[in-house]
C-alpha cells in the first residue's frame, strides 16, 4: 500500500504534464484553400483598359425663367441671376427673372421643377454634369471579377476555428520593422496557418476538365 500511493501520484502527474506539453506544442502547419466563389464572376466590360474614370462629382444647374416674382425668398439656394422688364405703350407687362438653383439633390430639384411648372409663364431646365477622375491602372482591367467564399481555417497554436478573412498580416509602421504574416486574431501568433488563395487560372482549368495547378 504504502509503495502504491507515490506511484499513482506520479502517473497522474506524468499525465498532466504530458497534456500539458501537448497543449503548448503547437500543430502542424496546416494549408488551406480559399475557393472563387462560382456565383460572384462576373466580366468586366472594361477588360484590358489601362485607366478608370471615377466618379467624383456631379453638378447640377437648375435654370428657372418666370414672370413670377422673389422666388428666392422661397429657398436661400435659389439665386437670381438677372431680371427683365418689358414694356408695352409705358406699362410694365412683364417682368422675367432668371434664377440658377445650386446645393440639391436630384430628388429635391425635380420636387421643385414639377411645382415651378404649375406656375403660369414659368420655365424650368436641368442640366447634369458628372465629374469623372482618370486613374491609370498599374496593370489592364482583368477580363472577370469574382469573389472568395469565407473559409473556415484554425489557427495551430490556440486551436481556435476563424473565418479566413480575420487572419491578416502586418506589415508593420517602418521600414525596418519585419512583416508578420498569417497572424491568429485570439492568441497574435503569426504563421498560424497557411491561407492560398485558388487563381482564376486554375478555376478555368477546372472547368475545362483539365487538372488543376498543384499550389505548393
Ligand atoms: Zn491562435
Amino acid at each position: 500500500m504504502r509503495r502504491q500511493k507515490p506511484k499513482r501520484k506520479t502517473m497522474l502527474q506524468k499525465i498532466f504534464s504530458r497534456k500539458a506539453l501537448l497543449q503548448k506544442r503547437p500543430a502542424k502547419l496546416k494549408s488551406y484553400l480559399v475557393r472563387i466563389d462560382r456565383n460572384s464572376i462576373v466580366k468586366n466590360p472594361d477588360a484590358g483598359a489601362k485607366e478608370a474614370h471615377e466618379l467624383i462629382q456631379t453638378l447640377m444647374e437648375i435654370t428657372i425663367r418666370t414672370p413670377h416674382q422673389n422666388l428666392e425668398e422661397t429657398d436661400e439656394r435659389i439665386k437670381l441671376v438677372s431680371c427683365s422688364m418689358s414694356f408695352i405703350a409705358g406699362q410694365k407687362v412683364h417682368k422675367e427673372a432668371h434664377y440658377l438653383c445650386g446645393g440639391m439633390n436630384t430628388e429635391e430639384a425635380l420636387a421643385l421643377m414639377t411645382k415651378l411648372k404649375q406656375q403660369h409663364g414659368t420655365k424650368v431646365s436641368i442640366k447634369i454634369e458628372n465629374v469623372y477622375r482618370t486613374i491609370h491602372l498599374l496593370e489592364p482591367i482583368p477580363p472577370y471579377s469574382y469573389k472568395y467564399l469565407e473559409t473556415e481555417v484554425q489557427c495551430r497554436f490556440c486551436r481556435a476555428k476563424l473565418p479566413h478573412t480575420m487572419v491578416k498580416d502586418d506589415y508593420g509602421y517602418d521600414e525596418c520593422d519585419e512583416i508578420k504574416r498569417d497572424i491568429c486574431p485570439q492568441c497574435k501568433h503569426e504563421e498560424c496557418c497557411v491561407i492560398d488563395y485558388e487563381s482564376f487560372e486554375s478555376y478555368l482549368l477546372g472547368e475545362a476538365g483539365l487538372p488543376k495547378l498543384v499550389i505548393s
